[in-house]
């Protein structure tokens, strides 16, 4: 069990988790933390909460305190005065305190897995692949703080120059719902890495992990105020992302937030992470091994009820294979069980709310109207467990019959949705799949690795898959193209977006001056 650091204040009503009663004290706890400890928020005005709901059951499960203004300041405050103790330390003490934080959550691990959850509605077996892979994040970055460095540069005359790699000081992030605990801990390792402190605010569907990463910092000895957690909605977002100490933004979201994330960035001249939304294209040809591109196009649309940004929903495939890939990806897809995400062979969960599923039926009604077939799925699936009832419950959906100009093919959906296109040229598929105006990721299935060098030097995207698709090693870099973002998370390459250079000129000799 997670040592909660603070007892439940009178007044804060406990709450009962019915069925999955997980005694995770974690959960109904406040649910803002800031300077090393679960506070409540200072506005107690009712109106600055928000529900949490249980997507698993549709029930609302607690309310949550959103930080207004003054917690914001607090929270950032509290970072700023962390970061002289924190930035003074070596990188080999905080590597050593953050691989403790590790450790603490992997000792704990059961708990986070149910709170992810219990937030999200994923299948239980994919909660515990997130916690223990981004858990290896935190282990990878600890590893990486005591390497940070900068250059030294010869001079003419003895002269020499060195750089120092500096970290930049108190960072905000903000998360989407998907992920929760990925967004805290891809954002929190490279940002307390590099020596900055966080003030990182998750959705508001997703609040819990993020607090107890907070917690497990707290108890390997981060200091306090190294990671502080509010909880909010646009508003709180905007006052964090507006506040003038903070240093750089590190946003994961939509299209539309990143833009307003970044012209208000602007107005500090802050630095900017933006991780955001795709439309990706998976290439299958002709001579591609059928069996591992059905399993792959599974992989790349219909995990976490297909709510991946990174997710390859055109689905391309050559005209000579269709009808066999279609067949075994029907097969395997049947095979898919929906329903109570806390059962290990459950394949598909719920959606996040009932406003997003109606947005995927939304998208699959229109696709439908302008033409697509059906292949399967693309329903509400009431589950038999009556507790389950509230959720919503998407069966995954196969689109045939596509053409690029539908609706459903040029926007992110962001739900199990796949649409499947027919082609007959490479030259014809690299043009429709850099038809977007995003650039998260692709794929290609194909046992000829020139003709996939090839077309992956051609494709518009951050990440492409050879013959796999959706895997992220910490060590491999994670960022769009295009409109889906700018910059890097993992690997090294967020070392130079958690840190600025400083280059100092050292003369041997006397001053060359004609004064
Ligand atoms: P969203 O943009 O609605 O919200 C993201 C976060 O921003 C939330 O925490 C929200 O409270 C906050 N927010 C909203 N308005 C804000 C504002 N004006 N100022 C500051 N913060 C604000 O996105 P979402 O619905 O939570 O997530 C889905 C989107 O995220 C999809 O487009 C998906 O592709 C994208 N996503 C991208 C990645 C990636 O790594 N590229 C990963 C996961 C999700």
């Amino acid at each position: 069990m997670l040592r909660t650091l603070c007892v439940r204040p009178a007044g804060v009503q406990a709450v009962l988790l019915r069925r999955w009663t997980h005694n995770i004290p974690a959960i109904d706890q406040p649910l803002n933390f800031i300077n090393g400890e679960r506070v409540e928020a200072a506005n107690t005005d009712k109106t600055q909460e928000f529900e949490l709901v249980e997507p698993a059951t549709g029930k609302v499960l607690r309310k949550v305190q959103s930080a207004g203004k003054g917690d914001v300041n607090r929270a950032v405050a509290a970072a700023r005065e962390a970061f002289d103790v924190w930035s003074d330390m070596s990188g080999m003490e905080r590597g050593k305190l953050m691989t403790k934080a590790a450790q603490i959550v992997k000792e704990n691990e059961d708990d986070f897995v149910k709170a992810e959850v219990i937030d999200t509605g994923k299948p239980i077996w994919e909660a515990r692949y997130d916690i223990q892979g981004c858990t290896e994040t935190i282990e990878y970055f600890a590893g990486v703080a005591p390497t940070i460095m900068g250059t030294h540069l010869p001079l003419p005359g003895g002269s020499f120059a060195y750089t120092r790699r500096e970290p930049l000081g108190v960072c905000g992030g903000i998360g989407a719902w998907n992920y929760p605990y990925q967004m805290a801990a891809w954002k929190s390792a490279p940002a307390l890495a590099c020596g900055n402190t966080m003030v990182f605010k998750p959705s508001q569907l997703t609040p819990i992990t993020a607090v107890m990463l907070a917690e497990a910092y707290v108890q390997a000895g981060v200091p306090k105020g190294v990671f502080n957690v509010i909880q909010g909605e646009a508003e709180t977002g905007t006052l964090l992302n507006l506040h003038p100490d903070i240093a750089k933004m590190s946003f994961t979201g939509s299209v539309p937030t990143g833009a307003k994330i970044m012209a208000n960035c602007a107005k500090g001249i802050k630095q900017v992470t933006l991780e955001l939304g795709g439309k990706s294209p998976l290439i299958i040809f002709g001579d591609a091994d059928l069996e591992n591109a059905a399993k792959g196009a599974i992989l790349a649309n219909f995990m976490t009820q297909g709510q991946v940004c990174s997710n390859g929903t055109r689905v391309f495939v050559h005209t000579s294979v269709l009808p066999q890939f279609l067949d075994i990806l029907l097969e395997k897809t049947k095979r898919m069980k929906i329903g109570d995400p806390f059962q290990e062979d459950t394949m598909v969960g719920a959606t996040i709310s009932k406003a997003h599923a109606e947005k995927v039926l939304g998208y699959i009604e229109i696709a439908k109207n302008e033409g697509a077939e059906i292949l399967y799925g693309g329903e509400r699936v009431i589950p038999d467990d009556p507790k389950l009832a509230g959720g919503y419950y998407l069966g995954p959906c196969i689109l045939v019959g596509c053409h690029d100009d539908m609706t459903v093919v040029k926007e992110e959906v962001f739900g199990s949705v796949m649409s499947v296109l027919p082609f007959d040229t490479e030259e014809e598929v690299i043009r429709r799949a850099n038809n977007t105006c995003f650039g998260l990721a692709g794929g290609v299935f194909t046992k000829d690795l020139s003709r996939a060098h090839k077309v992956v030097s051609k494709l518009q995207a951050g990440s492409i898959y050879v013959n796999n698709y959706n895997v992220y090693p910490v060590g491999v870099p994670f960022g769009g193209h295009k409109m889906s973002g700018i910059g890097s998370e993992n690997s090294l390459e967020s070392v130079n977006h958690y840190t600025q250079v400083k280059s100092v000129y050292v003369e041997a000799n006397d001053v060359d001056c004609p004064y």
